[in-house]
């Protein structure tokens, strides 16, 4: 079930919330009493950092998934995600794009890896039907000899 993050502070009920990415945490910091909330987002790719993709706003409502794992903000003002940044298999920090470019290029290079593995069985094929007809022409002669 996907609920709605909302402040637990007494006297305070905001659910606009100031995103904030430290180490393995996402720090939720309400827009109202400035109480903070620690989520453990490790399992994730990519660092969220605290601005709208879409329109620089600041201040977020944040939902949790209370079965799986997962965590989501949307812009107050124009309900996009904040803006994510993506750490490649080199530890270097890119942009979504980047990293989408790489996965294409990883997935490519495995499609030629898989592709030249494709090309070295079929000559495998090649040369054991190769070996499989010779000894069936091996056989034939022998045959033919005996009678
Ligand atoms: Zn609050
Ligand atoms: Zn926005």
């Amino acid at each position: 079930m996907i609920r709605t993050v909302v402040c637990e502070k007494e006297g305070c009920s905001g659910n606009t919330f100031f995103l904030e990415t430290q180490g393995n945490n996402l720090v939720l910091t309400c827009e109202h009493c400035k109480g903070k909330y620690e989520f453990d987002i490790s399992y994730y790719d990519f660092i969220i950092l605290s601005n709208c993709s879409k329109c620089n706003n600041d201040t977020f409502k944040v939902f949790r998934d209370t079965e799986k794992e997962g965590i989501y903000a949307k812009c107050v003002e124009c309900g996009s995600t904040p803006e994510k940044i993506y750490i490649d298999s080199d530890g270097i920090q890119v942009s979504y794009e980047a990293k989408l470019l790489n996965d294409i290029k990883e997935i490519m290079y495995l499609l030629e890896q898989r592709i030249c593995n494709l090309e070295v069985k079929l000559q495998d094929l090649e040369s054991s039907q190769g070996i499989l007809e010779e000894s069936l022409a091996y056989i034939n002669r022998y045959l033919v000899e005996k009678n």
